[in-house]
């Protein structure tokens, strides 16, 4: 991190001067004019299950199992038996809501965010690998004492009986899927080869444990239970064909042309694609979109992008993206006129129902791609209140929309900050990072609970900017964010 020392004060740079080049973006035509108490695009709905009721649904059908076997009157079968098959039947529940968790289904990730969903699936991966672990250990718990061996022989009659074959299958392929998925950005494999082993392997083990549980399972001679576990993973399957054939099949019907790709920074270009029969998918801007560039829809070879434009710029659809591996590595490249195909609208960045009497943006580097499409809406419907950016980039090549951003306090009450770390020589803004004395000297230490203050860029950044905004007393659900990683 730069120091600001050198450079005049971070202070004086926020309170006097917008950017080196221009005058302060304050926009102090209407100075008595009071902020709007809504935000724009505020109206716009945003689909999906409450997280209440999607939490509530997440544990009646994880502890079903449990209850069904209570309801249904089964004998009791010793404390280490009943902790083995109660562990690994809510494991096994957990485990097919898996598929519904990654399915992109908007009812579930719309109100909540696919992040959010995103993580919960990961972090449950290991509650659900532990539970799954502990069930034959816990079988050969009671024959530990007097006899230790006894333990192992029950063990090693489990693991080598043919009979339990699936569950076998089931146990080791879990082990394998869930690491390689937590440290996947380690394996030398592409992201795209990745994400098929991990669908299939699932896929795997769900099929090898739903024939474990209705042929050795200690309950399945039941037939209320087999009937759940029957329509579970029916609706696993049906997620995995849902993601896998229908989306596939909707995109390729509705495809898109690439219809302008143009470098708008050091390394970092503007995609615009446009619907080429249907109208294009209608979003609220912030949100981002799956863009497969060039590939069918049926090879999944697609990536996770911000929408950089606005609804009302539909049918036209822009993304703004950093060189970053191996596919954006060669963006420029990719010929005006490729087909291309979208899935989405996704993510809770946006105004949509959010209300605010000003607002606060904060962007690292490409994290300008979601909250220029906000700056935008924001512009079209001339909100009222008072708007402050602050910018942050490493060197000045890399500032994306230089011009249209400065040009915004024609009609925003807005207030602009750019922050360069490696600033050329004669850069008259800070020097440095979005530290704590930067942010506080742009708000003018003031931040209002009322306003929303929106995040996005590298994580570093990101977590130091939330970090500085709940210690100044934001309350969190005014914090709005974007990660461009789940993990
Ligand atoms: C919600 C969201 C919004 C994003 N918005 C933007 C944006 O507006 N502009 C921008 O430049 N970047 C954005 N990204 C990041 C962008 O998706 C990745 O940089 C890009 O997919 C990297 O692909 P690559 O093949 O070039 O890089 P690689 O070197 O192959 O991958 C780098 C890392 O990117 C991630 N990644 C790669 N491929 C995929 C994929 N198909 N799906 C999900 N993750 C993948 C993986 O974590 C991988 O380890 C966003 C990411 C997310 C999650």
């Amino acid at each position: 991190m730069l120091a600001l020392g050198g450079m005049p004060g971070a202070e004086q740079h926020c309170r006097n001067r917008a950017t080196d080049r221009e005058p302060p973006m304050r926009n102090d035509r209407q100075p008595d004019r009071p902020p709007l108490t809504t935000g724009a695009g505020w109206h716009r709905r945003r689909r999906g299950l409450a997280p209440w009721l999607l939490i509530g649904l997440y544990v009646v059908i994880g502890l079903a199992p449990l209850a069904i076997t209570w309801l249904r009157g089964h004998p009791r079968q010793g404390l280490a038996h009943d902790l083995s098959s109660g562990l690994v039947m809510v494991g096994f529940a957990m485990m097919l809501m898996q598929f519904l968790l990654s399915g992109r289904f908007r009812d579930i990730t719309g109100r909540v965010g696919a992040d959010i969903t995103i993580l919960f699936h990961q972090l449950i991966a290991w509650t659900i690998l532990a539970f799954v672990l502990l069930h034959p250990f816990l079988y050969a718990v009671p024959g530990l004492w007097p006899d230790p061996a006894q333990a192992v022989a029950t063990l090693r009659g489990m693991f080598g009986s043919d009979a339990l074959r699936s569950g076998g299958i089931a146990w080791w392929l879990l082990i394998l899927l869930v690491p390689m998925a937590m440290w996947r950005d380690r394996l030398p494999i592409r992201y795209e080869i990745w994400r098929l082993s991990h669908g299939l392997g699932a896929a795997v083990i769900a099929l090898a444990g739903l024939h474990h549980t209705l042929t050795v399972g200690t309950y399945s001679a039941d037939p209320w239970l087999a009937g759940f576990w029957v329509v579970l993973a029916g609706l696993a399957v049906a997620s995995l064909v849902h993601v896998y054939v229908l989306k596939p099949l909707r995109q390729f019907r509705h495809p898109y042309r690439l219809v302008s790709n143009r470098e708008v920074a050091d390394r970092i270009w503007e995609i615009q694609v446009e619907a080429e029969r249907r109208p294009a998918i209608n979003f609220a801007a912030g949100q981002f979109i799956w863009l497969n560039l060039g590939h069918s829809p049926f090879r999944l070879v697609e990536h996770p992008f911000s929408l950089s434009s606005t609804p009302a710029d539909r049918p036209r659809l822009a993304v703004t993206v950093r060189e970053s591996g191996d596919f954006t590595n060669r963006i420029g490249e990719i010929p005006v006129g490729t087909r291309a195909y979208v899935d989405g609208p996704y993510g809770t960045f946006t105004l949509a129902r959010r209300r605010a009497s000003g607002l606060a943006f904060f962007a690292g580097g490409v994290g300008l791609g979601p909250i220029i499409g906000l700056l935008r809406e924001l512009v079209q419907e001339q909100y009222r209140g008072p708007v402050h950016l602050l910018y942050g980039n490493r060197v000045e090549t890399q500032i994306l929309y230089r011009d249209e951003l400065e040009a915004m306090g024609k009609t925003l009450d807005f207030r602009l900050q750019l922050i360069l770390s490696e600033p050329p020589e004669g850069w008259r803004g800070p020097a440095g990072e979005l530290t704590p004395e930067v942010i506080d000297a742009c708000l003018d230490g003031r931040f209002p609970k009322d306003w929303l203050y929106f995040v996005c860029g590298p994580v570093p950044m990101m977590e130091s900017v939330e970090a500085t905004l709940l210690a100044r007393g934001v309350p969190a659900r005014r914090i709005v964010s974007e990660r461009f990683k789940y993990s």
